[in-house]
């Protein structure tokens, strides 16, 4: 069979079982087996596909009909126009995150930030869009996962940011050794009982997902371990899940009486980012 023939096939294999964007999806699989890139495989299309390339591409097939997320079968996912390299340690970055790199870099336009802290990492997606939007500002990202650690660091490599970003490994803001103007952090906020229900939950690291049973157990902690992290008049900015703005902006409102609180919505409408700004602003709190 020729690539092109394959291509089609395996198109159709994904489509039967109904995964969404199947003519991306067999074509990143094809490529995966053949470890060739995009302007490759379109010169390649009637070339013979060997014996062994075909079995490994069947055996990529298999696994992501097994429901196997495509990121964590290619290695990589896209995000703010970066590829990151991923594994299952790390959380696959979601579209809808990439509002917290916005929302940073709106907050940079508009105040001071030298400093910034990312806390709960991963694959580094954040910190890094952030380092390289932002060329002077200094950067810590946190993880508790020493697995996760190394792909972060992996992506500093890629994207030339080592020297940029200071990676701690700890417990939130715990390893932090300086207060910052920022703090930025897309902890895990769903609810444990509704772990399962997101098939990509099963393939990915519960570290970063369980927010305990009300899902705010770690948004809760990270709050409360603020104190003096964060510099006064500096800002957080937290990823929050669907039907948890209330909750969290009711919780930041009494830990930080004086600081200004929004709430923005991502482009499906589901409240995603809160901002807390002015933190501990002396002489406003009445
Ligand atoms: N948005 C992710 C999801 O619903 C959860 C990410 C998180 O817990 N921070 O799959």
């Amino acid at each position: 069979m020729t690539i092109k023939q394959t291509l089609s096939r395996a198109r159709a294999i994904l489509v039967a079982s109904n995964i969404e964007d199947a003519p991306l999806e067999s074509e990143l699989l094809l490529r995966q087996a053949l470890r060739i890139d995009r302007i490759q495989l379109y010169l390649a299309l009637d070339r013979e596909l060997g014996p062994e390339e075909d079995e490994t591409l069947w055996k990529l097939i298999k696994r992501r009909l097994d429901g196997e997320p495509i990121a964590y079968i290619t290695g990589q996912r896209e995000f703010y126009g970066l590829d990151f390299s991923v594994d299952p340690s790390v959380l696959i970055p979601r579209p809808e995150s990439e509002l917290l790199v916005e929302k940073a870099l709106k907050l940079a336009q508009e105040q001071a930030v030298f400093t910034i802290a990312e806390v709960g990492t991963g694959c580094g997606a954040i910190a890094i869009s952030l380092a390289l939007s932002l060329p002077q500002a200094k950067i810590y990202a946190t993880d508790i996962s020493a697995a996760a650690l190394k792909v972060t660091r992996l992506n500093c490599q890629k994207h030339g940011v080592v020297a940029r970003i200071c990676l701690l490994s700890g417990d939130m803001l715990a390893p932090l050794p300086e207060p910052v103007d920022l703090i930025v952090a897309n902890l895990p906020y769903v609810r444990e009982a509704e772990l399962s229900r997101v098939n990509t939950h099963n393939f990915e690291p519960s570290l970063a997902l369980n927010g305990g049973a009300d899902g705010l157990e770690k948004i809760a902690q990270l709050c409360s371990q603020i104190g003096d992290k964060l510099r006064t008049g500096g800002s957080l900015l937290l990823e929050i899940g669907q039907g948890q703005s209330r909750a969290v902006t009711v919780l930041l409102r009494r830990l930080f009486p004086a600081a200004e609180i929004e709430v923005a919505p991502d482009w499906s409408g589901i409240d995603r980012v809160v901002s807390l700004t002015g933190h501990c602003r002396k002489g406003l709190s009445g």
